[in-house]
């Protein structure tokens, strides 16, 4: 890698623990940053310190729910104690929802997302400005490619993202005085296994990655190399601006012909052969002429099974 763009200098990087935080803490450290990581799981977050310090890089872990205005004002006070300054923030600890429908989504559900995936970012930022304040910084939002696109059952998470996002430009502008440049980025589909504690294996099919442009789904890596050079001053006149970083996926067309059937089929069953098989009988239905006649001869095919 070769860089020491943040020698001299202290980040704070919250769900640092695991995950694409880790993987940001580790990427800042290595090249000379001293990390405070703030998470509230305790026992990944002391084994990623370990880890961090076996690699050189000083790094305090510090139990915080970004969500509890008394553990961020503190968890900020020790960093600072500790390192005498705060010049990267990043805001990435976040959780998910999926899989309920509006009607029987709770207020509370919903209230617990925003909470952590947006009241966190604006109090972390509330209580580090005090600092960063001092010595000019840079804060990222790590957001998500869900601020602009949804499954079904996802409106807190969506919401959190977009908000997120809205919260990065309101940022920007109101600290630019103080020499604070604020970034969102919005990664796409990462597989986070290999850095969680311990490490997982992937549980990918090549058809996930198949279905990404850049052929591949991400790593906590391309996420912590984007952070690295917003953070870095290479990337001094950015600021305000959202990034996304998602393989090419979200640039992707989709319309509903064959191929897209033939892909979501094989990504279905996890075997391109069945989407092959299920475009030809398509092509086959196809050539019968009227919508009767391939009924009738779908209905002979069923039939037979
Ligand atoms: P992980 O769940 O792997 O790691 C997140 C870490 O944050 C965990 O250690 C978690 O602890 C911790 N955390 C959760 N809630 C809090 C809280 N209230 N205060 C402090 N720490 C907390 O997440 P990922 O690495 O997958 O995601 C990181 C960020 O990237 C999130 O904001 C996510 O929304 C975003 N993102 C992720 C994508 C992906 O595909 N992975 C895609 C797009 C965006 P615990 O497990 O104990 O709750």
């Amino acid at each position: 890698m070769g860089m020491n763009r943040f020698v001299g200098k202290v980040c704070v990087v919250t769900g640092g623990a695991r995950g694409i935080g880790a993987a940001i803490a580790h990427r800042l450290g290595l090249e000379g940053c001293k990390v405070a990581i703030l998470d509230v799981d305790r026992e990944a977050g002391e084994q990623r310190v370990k880890m961090l310090s076996s690699m050189s890089i000083e790094s305090i872990f510090i139990y915080a729910d970004v969500s509890n205005e008394d553990h961020v004002r503190e968890a900020i006070d020790t960093v600072y104690k500790r390192f005498k300054a705060i010049n990267v923030l990043v805001n990435n600890a976040g959780i998910g929802f999926s899989g309920k429908s509006l009607e029987e989504q709770t207020l509370d559900e919903w209230r617990r997302i925003i909470d952590v995936n947006l009241t966190g970012p604006w109090l972390c930022s509330k209580h580090a400005v005090r600092y960063m304040k001092l010595s000019g910084g840079v804060i990222i939002n790590i957001a998500s490619t869900r601020a602009f696109q949804s499954e079904p059952n996802t409106e807190p998470y969506s919401a959190s993202k977009g908000g997120l996002i809205a919260l990065t430009h309101a940022l920007a502008i109101s600290l630019a005085k103080y020499g604070i440049r604020v970034v969102s980025v919005s990664p796409g589909w990462i597989d986070t296994s290999a850095w969680q504690i311990p490490p997982k294996g992937s549980r990918l099919s090549p058809l996930d990655h198949m279905w990404h442009p850049a052929g591949r789904v991400g790593r906590p890596e391309d996420i912590a190399a984007l952070v690295a050079f917003l953070a870095s001053d290479e990337a001094s006149w950015i600021t305000g601006v959202n990034i996304v970083i998602d393989g090419g996926v979200s640039a992707k067309m989709v319309y509903l012909d064959e191929s897209v059937i033939e892909e979501g089929l094989a990504m279905l069953f996890q075997d391109r052969g069945v989407g092959k098989m299920f475009r030809e009988l398509i092509e086959r239905l196809k050539s019968y002429g009227s919508v009767e006649e391939a009924k009738k001869r779908l209905g002979e095919i069923l039939e037979k099974l």
